[in-house]
């Protein structure tokens, strides 16, 4: 929809990178992430992460920035891709020390490999006694996937995502990863990006989660996300503080939707409302049509 708009390389600025944590329930998925939202990593910033958006980007010492999806396990990754949406640029992939690479920790790692998303592996619960970190590169090695002190290319850390130990190396090395993908976006354009979550909320009507991809999304912008639309009322980032312009990679709460866009829904910035309007309503249309022919087949 925003074909027109060419992207200059002088106005190509470096973005955060988006990353997804995946592994086996237990192994420390949330645990992690809560390590970093709430952790002495992290460069002060004002007010606290208040609020789960189903993102959230933090400022590490170095003064470089991680957005994370916060939607821990694959599931959302999994819907996203479905819907189209590559919004992940590099996954942590969370192994417990004390237990074995599980069956979803091979989901996870088969995932982004189709995906193509690059891995860094987590290995966690190092504080545990019985913990065996090289039992699990052993087991990665066998899958064909070897970390870097088994001479292989794949960068691993070991972690302890309940004391903290080893989050800021790990981050560090997501960075390297990031550098290496060189990941660049035009900020100077009308936004475009990804439907996050959405929800109805009592006081507040539809809000949604989005990360915008490039671009710049701002107050007052009309916006069309799957067959949604509306104009911005409010925005709010993760500390629950009203802004009014998003970057890129930047996830951001908007207000003005007329309805609540699936995780993974693409979303534009259009010029005018009845362009939106009509776009949404045509979309509509051939989803209502596309399941009565399906509805028609299955009965057949
Ligand atoms: P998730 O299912 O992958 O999100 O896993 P959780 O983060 O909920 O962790 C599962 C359990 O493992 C919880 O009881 C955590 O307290 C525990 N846990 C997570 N990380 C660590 C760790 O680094 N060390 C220890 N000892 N326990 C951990």
């Amino acid at each position: 929809i925003n074909a027109d708009e060419e992207d200059n390389e002088e106005d190509m600025v470096t973005r955060p990178p988006i990353v997804t944590v995946m592994g086996h329930v237990d192994h420390g998925k949330t645990s992690l992430l809560d390590n970093i939202r709430n952790a002495n990593v992290i460069a002060g910033e004002a007010g606290g992460i208040t609020q789960h958006i189903g993102a959230y980007n933090v400022k590490l010492k170095s003064g470089r920035r991680i957005t994370f999806l916060d939607t821990p396990g694959h599931e959302a990754f999994t819907a996203m891709r479905a819907r189209g949406a590559k919004v992940t640029d590099i996954a942590i992939i969370i192994v417990a020390a004390d237990d074995n690479v599980m069956p979803q920790t091979v989901e996870a790692i088969n995932h982004a490999a189709a995906a193509g998303v690059p891995m860094v592996f987590a290995i966690n619960k190092i504080d545990k006694p019985s913990a065996n970190p090289e039992k699990i590169k052993e087991e990665l090695a066998k899958m064909n996937y070897l970390v870097e002190d088994w001479g292989g290319k794949y960068q691993s850390q070991e972690i302890s995502a309940k004391k903290g130990l080893g989050v800021e190396e790990l981050l560090e090395k997501v960075l390297l990863e990031a550098d290496m993908l060189d990941l660049k976006a035009n900020p100077k354009k009308r936004a475009v990006g990804s439907i996050i979550e959405s929800s109805l909320d009592k006081g507040r009507g539809y809000v949604s989660t989005v990360l915008v991809e490039s671009g710049t999304l701002r107050m007052g912008d009309i916006v069309l996300a799957g067959t949604h639309h509306g104009k911005i009322k409010a925005m709010f980032n993760e500390r629950n503080v009203r802004i009014e312009e998003a970057k890129p990679s930047e996830p951001v709460l908007i207000l003005g939707l007329n309805g609540a866009p699936q995780a993974g829904d693409t979303f534009n910035v259009l010029e005018t409302e009845q362009e939106a309007r009509e776009i949404a309503t045509r979309r509509e249309q051939l989803q209502r049509e596309l399941g009565l022919r399906t509805q028609k087949m299955l009965t057949l």
